[in-house]
């Protein structure tokens, strides 16, 4: 069975089609600048490259230079689109409506435009995705993955803000959470690792990249998570701010004359450690710029490391007992330096990191020692492949 995975963006769009039988990859590409001068596909599979430039309007034509992409009779890997058993999409939000992957249907994408309110760059762009495909392959069933769904299991005390409750009902204004299918992903993959059921254990999964969340998994489920009501809440990220004293907004606002919009934008694009170090939001500069002695760029490391230890601290005691700490994510998966310094001088919390096996990047490892109380892994995170699997599952 062949499953074609999209995750649709503003203006890009990326796919995957798994082989489900072996769950192997068949080919992979990414459609940039939709919309944007200097559009093109580029397609993967093994050795082959395939590009193809030239203007791309919308969603629509994205799609269809996909479908053209992978029937290609040189560079594709199927002959007829009818080898694409289903889609899976990955979609931001599903609010509190959507708890599981689901079927697309008119609801689910009422669903979808309802919660563009949260989720205002990615949700329509993910219809947009939906609809193509739609309109590209007439019948073939869509299915939705959304980024909160795993969160819903957070129950009230954790996901309601303390703010009047009448908003809360007025627009189910609360935490939902996101980076969802990685922490599913994480927790089922982390449980086969220690080769016990999901429910047996409590996991503390870190997703450290461009965008960075934490969650805490009780018995497989999650109990709480770093993000909120958008990606913006919690961890300081490459360029989101994370947790602020909301005065300091309000106060910007008086004295800067931002609009609620220029807060928004200068919170999520101008902010975390691109905005401290005024540097980079990447990881690999600034840990290159620290290492030659730019304060700034130290400083926006320690300022990242703590805020991950002030989450990971608080979900030890939120759990109670914890069994693993998982990493993954860009950063997660290939900084040694970064686990080291998250987990350092952690013997008494029952954490003891093997230096040579933290070693390593980009690969499964366990990487506490063998008489660490709590086990500590690296797993590469794979969203796709988790929303390939849902999709198989639900068609
Ligand atoms: P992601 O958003 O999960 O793709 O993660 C992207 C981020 O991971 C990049 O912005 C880098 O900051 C970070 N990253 C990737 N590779 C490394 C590395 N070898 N060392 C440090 N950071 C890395």
């Amino acid at each position: 069975m062949k499953i074609l995975v999209i995750n649709c963006g503003s203006s890009s769009l990326k796919y995957q089609i798994f082989d489900m039988d072996d769950e192997s990859v068949l080919v992979q590409g990414l459609v940039e600048r939709i919309g944007i001068e200097g559009s093109r596909l580029t397609q993967k599979h093994g050795d082959d490259k395939y590009v193809v430039e030239e203007e791309i309007p919308n969603h629509d034509h994205a799609v269809k230079m996909v479908f053209d992409a992978i029937q290609d009779k040189e560079h594709g890997v199927i002959e007829s689109i009818d080898e694409i058993q289903a889609i899976g999409h990955r979609v931001l939000h599903g609010g509190d409506k959507l708890s599981e992957s689901t079927i697309i249907d008119q609801k689910v994408k009422d669903v979808i435009r309802e919660f563009i309110k949260f989720g205002p760059l990615h949700n329509p762009a993910n219809l947009m995705g939906i609809e193509a495909c739609e309109k590209a392959a007439p019948g073939k069933k869509n299915i939705a993955v959304f980024d909160t769904a795993f969160h819903q299991t957070m129950p009230p005390e954790i996901y309601m803000y303390g703010i009047p409750y009448k908003f809360y009902e007025k627009y189910r204004l609360r935490k939902y959470g996101f980076h969802g299918t990685s922490h599913r992903y994480l927790t089922l993959r982390t449980a086969e690792i220690m080769e016990k059921k999901p429910e047996d254990l409590n996991i503390i999964t870190v997703h450290l990249g461009n965008g960075s969340s934490l969650s805490g998994v009780k018995e497989g489920k999650c109990l709480v998570t770093s993000m909120g009501l958008t990606p913006l809440e919690g961890l300081i990220m490459g360029t989101r701010s994370g947790d602020l004293d909301p005065s300091a907004m309000t106060f910007l606002m008086n004295e800067e004359g931002y609009t609620a919009d220029e807060m928004n934008e200068l919170l999520n694009k101008e902010s975390g450690v691109l905005g401290i170090s005024g540097i980079s939001s990447d990881f690999r500069d600034l840990e290159e710029a620290a290492k030659k002695g730019n304060e700034r760029a130290q400083l926006a490391l320690d300022m990242f490391n703590y805020r991950c230890k002030r989450f990971l601290g608080s979900y030890m005691i939120t759990l109670g007992h914890v069994d693993c700490i998982t990493f993954a994510g860009g950063l997660g998966e290939n900084s040694p330096e970064t686990r080291a310094t998250l987990l350092e001088n952690l013997e008494e919390y029952g954490i003891k990191i093997d230096p040579e096996k933290n070693n390593c990047r980009g690969k499964e490892q366990i990487i506490s020692t063998d008489d660490s109380r709590i086990t500590v892994m690296v797993v590469p995170t794979n969203e796709e492949l988790m929303i390939a699997r849902d999709t198989m599952e639900l068609i």
